[in-house]
Parts: structure tokens; sequence; C-alpha cells
């Protein structure tokens, strides 16, 4: 009897070890811009229940920057889309401006689909740091050649104007180059929600739905689940699996602009797109879901309200820019136990890289 009991004891966590050890074939990495746990506390509180609700692993991540105890988008990005710290501003380089090699070019080395989806333009710090290797994330014209030479097979979003040449109606570019049309050569390219709903089967897709960001939720077509699940869609064919990265853009700017109302709706907005990963996650079993945020936005503070009413009556800004506050990571999936504890955003790069390349 005892022995039985001891053998079943070492069977048990053994089983669920060896299912865990095995790299994640499908990584998705959803990024709340700005999304603090006030943040997913007022959504919670607005929407009653939230998706990430539904992760069993939760972490915390330190933020800093190699220069700046406050983190911007473009350092945490890169730090997460890496494994590496850089200075505040720039894009996939070291500090001293060598290039750092992206999950994207690793999961494209073992011929890996790849995408990026975003509610900002695809130019945007956030999924720039996924594409394009550059000093400045303000240099949206060159980022646009760049994700433009990166054989990224689906980018979802907004920012068509940096591709079209300054000819076009719309452009924001201070050159001819047309790199719209070069995109049009490799890959189906598609402006409108209509085209989006009408698409039919696709290998790859550039949807840029916007000149430059898309609007907020409420004139958002398509929203950021229906791109989410569409990329995850096209990118699922490819039998070697694919990496995903997936931003709510705006829940930064609600922060930046200190409204209450702002934030929320692209809390609940962006929580509807990691229902969609987890969904996916579910039913192929393969597939590491990880849910976090770069920084937290506005020193965000939760003061009033009713959770019978669904209802947030007084809440407050401390300012209108980033802090120091760690974030927290959520993860479902083989390796989702690597992501517990208080770590720093590198771990996200890291880890996900190690996965990759321990794949044969
Ligand atoms: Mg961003
Ligand atoms: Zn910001």
């Amino acid at each position: 009897m005892k022995l039985i009991a001891i053998v079943l004891f070492l069977l048990i966590p053994s089983a669920s070890f060896a299912e865990d050890s095995r790299p994640p074939e499908n990584i998705i990495l959803l990024i709340g811009d700005g999304m603090g746990v006030s943040q997913i506390s007022a959504g919670k509180i607005v929407n009653g229940h939230l998706n990430m609700e539904r992760f069993k692993y939760l972490g915390l991540l330190t933020t800093y920057s190699a220069n700046k105890l406050v983190t911007d988008s473009a350092a945490s990005a890169t730090a997460m889309a890496t494994g590496y710290k850089t200075n505040n501003k720039m894009l996939s380089l070291s500090p001293q401006g060598m290039p750092l090699k992206t999950i994207i070019e690793y999961a494209q080395d073992k011929h890996k689909g790849t995408g990026l989806v975003a509610t900002s333009s695809i130019t945007h710090a956030t999924p720039a740091a996924f594409a394009v290797h550059i000093n400045s994330r303000k240099k949206y014209l060159q980022i646009a050649e760049q994700i433009t030479q990166s054989h990224i097979d689906v980018l979802l979003g907004g920012g068509w104007g940096y591709f079209v040449p300054s000819t076009t109606s719309g452009s924001k570019r201070w050159d001819t180059k047309n790199l719209w049309a070069q995109l049009a050569v490799k890959t189906r390219v598609i402006k409108t929600a209509q085209e989006f709903n009408n698409l039919g089967e696709v290998n790859s897709l550039v949807g840029l739905f916007s000149k430059k960001h898309m609007p907020k939720t409420a004139k958002r077509k398509p929203d950021l689940a229906a791109m989410t699940q569409k990329a995850i869609e096209i990118l699922a064919k490819n039998k070697n699996g694919f990496f995903l990265m997936v931003e709510g853009s705006q829940i930064d700017w609600g922060g930046h602009a200190e409204e209450q109302d702002y934030v929320t709706s692209e809390v609940i907005d962006f929580d509807k797109a990691v229902g969609v990963a987890l969904d996916f996650a579910q039913s192929n079993k393969n597939t590491l879901i990880i849910v976090t945020s770069d920084h937290e936005t506005g020193g965000f503070a939760i003061h009033d309200g009713s959770i019978k009413d669904k209802k947030i009556t007084e809440s407050a800004f401390t300012h209108s820019h980033h802090t120091a506050a760690m974030v927290p990571v959520f993860a479902y999936g083989p390796k989702a136990a690597d992501f517990t504890g208080i770590g720093d955003n590198t771990k996200i790069g890291k880890n996900i890289i190690s996965y990759i390349n321990s794949e044969q």
C-alpha cells in the first residue's frame, strides 16, 4: 500500500514535467501597452470578468531600460523581442548600436510562420522592435522600409501611409518609394475591413487599415480579436509552427491622456484577443500563450466604484507618463511555469528564443 502511494506520488509530477519539457511549437505573445495591475482591475470591474482570469501561471516583471529606470515602449519591446536591454527610443539595437537578433529572425531560421498584429501603426515602437533594427523609434519611413524587407508572413494594424509614395493621397512619406507595391509582389495586401471580411484563402497577408494608427475601439474595424483570429488561422498552416505578437497598443494612450474610459475599453478589447489566443491553445496543445505589458502608464489608481454596477466612480492618474511599476505576466501551455515568480522583461525574449532554438 505504502509502495503504491510512493509510486503514484513519483509518477504524477514526472508525467506533468515530461509534458512541460517539450518546447512549444506555436507561441503567441500578447502585449498590453501600458497595462499595469490597475488597468487590468479596471477592465475586470467594468466587464465583470476577463479572459486573463483563465491563466493559472502568473508572475511579475521589472521593466527598466538600459539607461532609464522608467522605460519607453521601444526599449521594453526590444527586451521582449531580443532578450536584451537597450536605451529608450532604440529598436532591437544594443546601446552601442549593434543589431540584436529578434524572436522573429530566430523563428524564420526555423522556417516558422511569423506575424505582428497591433492597433497602432505597424511602424510604431512595439511592433517595430520585432521587425527592425534602428536607433530611433521615430524614423517611421526607414522602419517601414525595413518592415517591407522583413519577410514577416502576417502584418495587421494601421499605418499604410508609411508604405505608399508621397504622390499618393494619404501618404506619410517624403519620397516616392512605393513599399506597398513591393509588398504586393510577395503577399496579399489590403486596406479595408471589407477586403478583410471577404479574404478567402491566403498564406500570408498585409492588412493596414488606417493611414496611421487605427481608431479607438468603438470605430475600429476589424477589431483586435478578429485580426488575431485571422493571423492565427493563416500562421497555423505552417507545419513548423509559428510566432505571433499581438499588441493592444492604445491602453497606453488612454493612460497618457489620463482617460479612465479609454484605458478600460482598450483593456476589454485587448482581453478579447487574449480569449481568441487561449481558445486556440486549448485545442492546439503545443501552443504557449504569454500575456504581459511593456510598462504601466499613468500611475493609475481606482478609488471608488461598484462591483455590482460594474462601475468605477473615482480614479486618478498620478502622471501622464510611464511608471517603473512591475507588470504582470500570464502564461498558458507548455513552459508556462517558466514565467512564474518575479523576473525581468528580458526573460520573455530569452525564454522564447531558447524554446525556438531547442527545437530540431
Ligand atoms: Mg506600443
Ligand atoms: Zn506610452
